[in-house]
């Protein structure tokens, strides 16, 4: 497939061709999201939210500039952050006397406002979340998608009244992920960053890195144990059951929701084009009418019987019609869009009361009869998020590789292009050589699967603490 020979290439055809995004705006990093891209995204946070929703977390919309000195008041996260802001210093050509930053996420615009709102135990645990564009002036070469100037994400931030009640949302919040993710047939590995990469004021992080056919990992998403260090800097505190006053202990989590688009296109599509999950796809079904002299007044009757028996069901269906293109080119054209299930009716379909239908995932068709339509389009969908997940699953476990010694570490990851997996012994020096032998980063270690070094340290012979991944990243 062209997409492990020339990613790139492959990626930025897609976009284009299935009406994506267009990266031709004259600011670097920024980006139109056109009609389908729009509409995928859109369907992928109406999945996320009511999972949200569902658990207790509240809807809000925090402001895209924050003042410097609210931004100032975590030390490591200022520190983490300060290179990739942008700053707003004028109105006209007046300075203002307060600068003012683009959120580059949103903790020193949310925790003055939990100050604020959180007085007492029975205000706990407060769940917040909000989907929206975030401003990260990147250093390295920007690319559609997946590293951006402005980028869509969904964050949550909690705050909760113990460590062990900040734990349980860990958890919680990376069970939430886990099960859009499923939704959308992606794989990846759920990792704990080493200290040295962890989010910039967090106590930990733990991330989803998704598997990408140039073999670097594309992070998807993030959720953060941020302890009381916010709670400090921003004097978050309640009165307890006895009386005291004390430090809330909060949590923060990110979907990065333009790079999971980039995932879906990576990890599922073909040489034809987009591949989409049923559930994201803003056109699940396409009819296309086989028209032959004699017979179109028919069969354009009945495929029209046949839209409206699908979307009586509530699946997301077009009947295209467009009488300029042939049903070859219409066929190209939803490959491309990645349109989940195909409809063809011919007129030997509209005689016997028959469709046929075509999975895009496999190009493979059945024929059932009418009354059957909607609940073989339903089997379909199933079945194809199983072809997807099970594909994706199989390609990552063949992308991860076991390095024995610093020149397969190099081999595996800078001239493979895959994702090594390590035995570390924890130490910074060794982490150093390995980003030097490798070209790519720690990712960290696995918390979704228990694993036991059974090497010593890929670097200084030491026993080992950690089996750990390491790749290049976008
Ligand atoms: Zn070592």
């Amino acid at each position: 497939m062209k997409k492990f020979k020339n990613f790139s290439k492959w990626f930025d055809e897609i976009l284009f061709n299935a009406d994506i995004l267009d990266n031709r705006y004259p600011v670097k990093g920024f980006a139109v999201y056109k009609a389908w891209g729009f509409r995928i995204i859109k369907n992928i946070i109406e999945i996320l939210e009511e999972r949200l929703n569902e658990t207790g977390h509240i809807p809000m919309l925090f402001p895209v500039v924050i003042p410097e000195d609210a931004f100032a008041k975590e030390s490591e996260h200022i520190k983490g952050f300060s290179s990739e802001v942008f700053w707003i210093t004028h109105a006209g050509d007046r300075e203002l006397d307060k600068k003012l930053l683009l959120r580059p996420t949103s903790e020193t615009a949310i925790y003055p406002m939990f100050a604020l709102w959180i007085r007492s135990h029975a205000d706990l645990p407060l769940k917040v979340y909000q989907s929206v564009a975030v401003y990260r002036y990147e250093t390295k070469a920007t690319r559609p998608l997946l590293r951006m100037r402005e980028f869509l994400w969904n964050e949550a931030h909690t705050a909760h009244k113990s460590w062990e009640e900040a734990e349980r949302q860990v958890a919680e919040a990376v069970e939430i992920y886990n099960s859009v993710f499923k939704r959308l047939g992606l794989s990846y590995l759920v990792l704990r960053r080493p200290d040295f990469d962890k989010f910039a004021g967090a106590v930990y992080s733990i991330a989803f890195d998704a598997w990408n056919p140039d073999g670097r990992v594309n992070q998807i998403g993030t959720v953060h144990n941020l302890g009381e260090n916010f709670a400090k800097a921003f004097e978050i505190t309640y009165e307890d059951l006895d009386g005291s006053h004390k430090n809330v202990f909060q949590t923060c989590y990110g979907f990065g929701l333009s790079r999971v688009v980039a995932a879906i296109i990576a990890q599922h599509s073909d040489d034809h084009g987009l591949i989409l999950p049923p559930d994201i796809a803003p056109i699940q079904v396409v009819i296309v009418p086989i028209l032959y002299k004699g017979a179109t007044h028919e069969v354009n009757a009945y495929a029209r019987e046949v839209y409206e028996i699908i979307k009586s069901s509530g699946i997301r269906v077009h009947l295209d019609t467009d009488e300029d293109k042939t049903p070859g080119e219409k066929f190209y054209y939803w490959e491309m869009l990645g349109a989940p299930v195909r409809v063809e009716v011919g007129p030997r379909d509209q005689r016997e009361r028959k469709v046929t239908l075509v999975k895009r995932v496999d190009l493979k068709r059945i024929v059932v009869p009418l009354e059957d339509t909607v609940t073989a389009i339903k089997d379909l969908f199933n079945e194809i998020i199983r072809v997807l997940e099970e594909r994706s699953s199989s390609t990552l476990k063949e992308i991860i590789v076991d390095a024995e010694d610093q020149s397969s570490l190099s081999d595996i990851v800078k001239l493979n292009r895959r994702i090594a997996r390590v035995c570390w012994c924890e130490g910074v020096e060794c982490a150093e050589k390995i980003r030097e032998a490798s070209g790519g980063e720690i990712r960290g270690y696995r918390i979704d699967v228990e694993e036991k070094p059974e090497k010593p340290c890929i670097i200084c012979g030491r026993e080992a603490k950690r089996i750990v991944y390491v790749a290049r990243a976008y």
